[in-house]
């Protein structure tokens, strides 16, 4: 097991509020919490984060430091939601190291002694923020700016990157295969073909690459496959004088915007050879690269099996909503279980929060099980989908929640269906209405 070191105490996070008024980040303006006008509340608007990291593995993690100066104020500071997130980030650690967030946090003291204006908060206020800092990692990563998606091949049929994947027990996904290479009959080229194209190379990104895979955040989250590469078709061309080419180079394909949502294709490349009279001889095609499936289960997952069903496993409850945060062991919700949606545009890039509720009386220890949710448009395509995961941990419990973002750009109007799966079982399918609005 990763060590992981308790959380603060509420009188250091008391301290940390009393002796700080604003985000520690540099020029960032954002106040720990937000004052409600009408009302006076106060509304938390920043998370406790560690200089050198709780747990085992995580950012800045310093394996000489005991569990108490873990925990004192003078390895805490207090940052924005969105910069909390990413000083945490894959692809930030190099920038924020715990030097620089030291002096980060000496600067947001001085501050406080001359402003003389700090957050008095009680323990349950305290208690609060530690909550949301430490339980509600998901949330806080969401807010950022983070690109975790793979990024589509970098040679011409080049396999597209696996996304990167952010919490506990998270895996990032697999690299897309490399494409075919391909003379123009079809036949694989030799192993020794040359197939250095600097000039194809040189355009980014390059045709006929793999889509890369979506990343993902929150607990057991797995970042999606890359695409394969396209194929790379490689030949002396027959032509002849007067011969006229016309040559279309296919897109390639982009990771993933938006959370689960299945990569675009790369486009096919095809060249036409016409002759001087404009009669059309000859086509060749090189596929473009496939984008990989979004969502697929880690080999090592089990599936939701007739044994599990018979001991009493279902979904009892899926539907949207438009915020819900879990706090305490409950989920609080709002706008939840429309089962209209409204675009004033197609196509329209939308992420909907879904909440997944599953129940079991008794499940037998075997490892993780995985169930897949599932976005599919009107025509029957699915477009998204999301691995979720039931731990040995999580079965010895009988009820498991799921907060998730599932995205896709809403390209046409009409019944749009989210749907839990898991190996050959639906497990459970809801329909939201997709209407355009002027
Ligand atoms: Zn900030």
């Amino acid at each position: 097991m990763a060590i992981e070191h308790p959380h603060p105490t509420t009188s250091t996070v008391k301290q940390l509020y009393a002796h700080a008024f604003r985000c520690a980040y540099p020029g960032c303006h954002q106040p720990l919490y937000s004052e409600d006008t009408l009302s006076g509340a106060w509304v938390l608007n920043s998370r406790i984060c560690h200089i050198n990291a709780r747990s085992e593995g995580g950012p800045r993690w310093d394996p000489r430091q005991s569990a108490e100066d873990n925990r004192a104020e003078s390895n805490l500071v207090l940052m924005c939601l969105e910069h909390a997130s990413i000083i945490d980030g894959p692809k930030a650690l190099d920038t924020y190291p715990a030097e620089r967030l030291l002096a980060w946090k000496r600067d947001q003291i001085a501050e406080f002694q001359q402003l003389r204006q700090g957050w008095p908060l009680t323990n349950s206020m305290a208690e609060a923020a530690i909550g949301v800092s430490f339980t509600d990692v998901a949330v806080a990563i969401h807010s950022s700016k983070l690109q975790l998606g793979g990024g589509g091949g970098n040679a011409p049929g080049a396999g597209g990157g696996g996304g990167g994947a952010i919490g506990p027990h998270a895996r990032a996904g697999a690299g897309g295969p490399g494409g075919r290479r391909l003379d123009f009959e079809g036949n694989p080229l030799p192993e020794d073909w040359e197939t250095d194209l600097p000039e194809l190379a040189d355009i980014h990104p390059p045709p006929g690459s793999g889509g890369g895979g979506g990343g993902s955040v929150g607990p057991g989250a797995i970042g999606g496959d890359g695409g394969g590469g396209g194929d790379f078709v490689r030949d002396g061309l027959p032509l002849e004088a007067g011969d006229v080419l016309e040559i279309e180079v296919g897109a390639a394909g982009d990771p993933p915007r938006l959370p689960g949502q299945h990569p675009p294709h790369g486009g096919d490349s095809i060249i036409r050879i016409r002759s001087a009279e404009g009669v059309l001889k000859r086509v060749i095609r090189a596929e473009g690269g496939q984008g990989a499936r979004a969502g697929r289960l880690p080999d090592d997952w089990a599936t939701i099996s007739d044994e599990d069903l018979r001991s009493g496993f279902s979904i009892s409850a899926l539907f949207p909503v438009n915020a819900a945060e879990f706090r305490e062991g409950l989920l609080f919700a709002i706008g939840a279980g429309w089962v209209r949606y409204e675009v004033n545009t197609l196509p329209s890039e939308t992420v909907w929060g879904i909440v997944c509720i599953a129940n079991w009386e008794n499940l037998s220890p075997r490892g993780t099980r995985g169930l897949q949710l599932c976005l599919t448009d009107p025509v029957g395509t699915e477009v998204s989908r999301i691995a979720l995961a039931i731990t040995p941990e999580d079965a010895s419990g009988t009820t498991l929640m799921w907060r998730v973002g599932l995205g896709a750009p809403l390209d046409r109007v009409g019944r749009w269906s989210i749907s839990v799966q898991s190996g050959d079982f639906l497990l459970s399918r809801i329909g939201v209405q997709v209407n355009l609005v002027d």
